[in-house]
């Protein structure tokens, strides 16, 4: 079948107003659930396969996010979907006023490969919520899973519902070629930029979901320990290969050297080892070889040991950073921390403000005065205090990035918002009505319509 054909399929099975009714949605949801729980050990090992994500990470960082989501939506469909009542203004008054929410129709959901099922199947949750029927183009990167992922989905759901297409750039440009209603996409901004346009040309809503340099900040009175605890885990965390990942520490200077040694206390505590299933290997051997020119050896305050068979890179910290040097330039994208001390917190307000808006901010601190300046003077998609990474685990906050670092954001209902349209409804009676906008335009009905409509 060709790509235009499947579409076609889908728009006619979605004009079957199948996908409306809520019992399906729902009816859908909890057979993707129980699909994915099937599917389990096949998954586990395609990731295992692809870059020895172990099951313990696999557990955590994919299917534990998606049976979240599915049970968080089951849950709440009934309340998301339901039409809202809205008050209406006095000039239109007597009448209703209310929004429902409809699904936009056939949607293409693009994966990234770095958590390879929940970007691709967390969409696709949104979208089966939200009523549409869904083309799925997981990424080629992560083949492994790329092809469980789309055996699992095409050997369960019609094509005229869901479908999942296996490809890589000539596959997706060709995708792209077609009219969707909606193309969610998560990856980098630059091919993003590729998305946004091909859907310019139909008009298309987009969420993209993309990446950015996502700075922490570490000020002189936090929880120093805690602080870099925290820090090494989500840095560490698939190898360092994570959107959200702290790309970068601006750190006090005066608390610099110690913050130092505690990251080398815990990255040694935590013994990062495929044999331990404490860590994975960078995804291939271009992207070995892109983060090791990252690594200036004459800045190694720890780690960078490779080894390219294994496409193995040790965390590693590096320090005397400038904002000149080349690991400065883009996302990092692996396990290369620098730590970069500042002078003041308005210096680095600016550094960050120089650059485009990040992904994700996080700030450790314990001065409210200082968080509260940061949170208002830094723009970011989202991020954290005290914390890093694990605000993408509730799904009461809405994930997404802001200028380079994306367009729009989903999770929870604000998934369910990214595939719905909102439509406004002024519903009149025909009991009364005034007649001050019909035609004799008379100076009183102009004096009473300054009073409705002036105040
Ligand atoms: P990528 O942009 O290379 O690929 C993403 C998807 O786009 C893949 O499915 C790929 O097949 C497709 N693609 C690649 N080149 C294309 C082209 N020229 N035309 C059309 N389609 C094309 O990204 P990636 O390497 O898979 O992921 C890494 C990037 O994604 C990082 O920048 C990371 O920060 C970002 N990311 C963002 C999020 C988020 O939720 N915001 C999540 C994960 C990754």
């Amino acid at each position: 079948m060709s790509y235009n054909e499947i579409i076609k399929k889908q728009s006619d099975f979605f004009h079957s107003n199948k996908t409306k009714d809520i019992g399906f949605r729902i009816g859908q949801l909890k057979k993707l659930r129980s699909l994915i729980k099937g599917h389990e050990t096949v998954l586990s090992r395609a990731t295992w396969n692809d870059f020895k994500k172990s099951e313990f990470d696999t557990y955590t960082t994919e299917f534990g996010i998606l049976y979240h989501d599915i049970a968080e939506a089951i849950k709440k469909l009934p309340e998301w979907a339901k039409r809202k009542s809205v008050a209406t203004n006095l000039v239109n008054w007597p009448a209703r006023s209310y929004i429902i929410p409809e699904p936009l129709g056939v949607c293409l959901v693009i994966g990234a490969w770095n958590y390879p099922y929940q970007l691709s199947l967390s969409p696709l949750v949104a979208a089966i919520a939200a009523g549409n029927t869904v083309i799925l183009k997981p990424s080629e990167i992560a083949s492994a899973t790329s092809a469980a992922m789309a055996k699992m989905i095409n050997e369960n759901f019609p094509p005229e519902f869901i479908f999942a297409v296996e490809g890589g750039i000539p596959e997706t440009t060709a995708l792209l070629e077609n009219k969707f209603d909606k193309i969610f996409f998560t990856g980098s901004t630059a091919v993003g930029k590729i998305v946004y346009q091909a859907a310019a040309k139909n008009l298309t809503p987009v969420t993209l979901e993309l990446g950015g340099k996502s700075p922490a900040i570490v000020t002189h009175d936090c929880n120093l320990k805690e602080t870099a605890k925290r820090l090494v885990w989500a840095k560490f965390l698939n190898a360092g290969q994570t959107c959200i990942a702290p790309d970068y520490v601006l750190v006090d200077e005066t608390v610099k050297d110690e913050f130092l040694l505690l990251l080398k206390e815990f990255i040694k505590k935590f013994d990062y080892s495929f044999a331990n299933h404490n860590y994975v290997q960078i995804i291939n051997e271009r992207t070995f070889h892109r983060l090791t020119a990252l690594i200036d050896e004459k800045k190694i305050y720890f780690g960078g040991e490779t080894d390219v068979q294994n496409r193995y890179i040790s965390p590693t910290v590096l320090t005397h950073v400038t904002f000149d040097d080349k690991v400065m330039e883009d996302e990092i994208f692996g396990p290369v921390l620098p730590v970069i001390a500042y002078s003041t917190i308005d210096d680095a307000i600016l550094k960050i403000r120089s650059r485009p808006k990040p992904l994700a901010c996080y700030i450790f601190t314990n001065d409210s005065i200082i968080k509260n300046k940061l949170l208002s003077e830094l723009s970011f998609g989202g991020g954290a205090v005290n914390d890093a990474v694990m605000h993408i685990s509730n799904p009461n906050l809405p994930f997404g990035g802001v200028g380079s670092s994306g367009i729009g954001s989903y999770h929870g209902e604000a998934g369910f918002a990214a595939f719905s349209h909102h439509k406004s409804i002024l519903e009149k009676l025909f009991w009364w009505e005034p007649d001050l906008k019909y035609p004799p335009n008379t100076e009183k009905k102009l004096s009473w319509i300054k009073w409705l409509m002036g105040r």
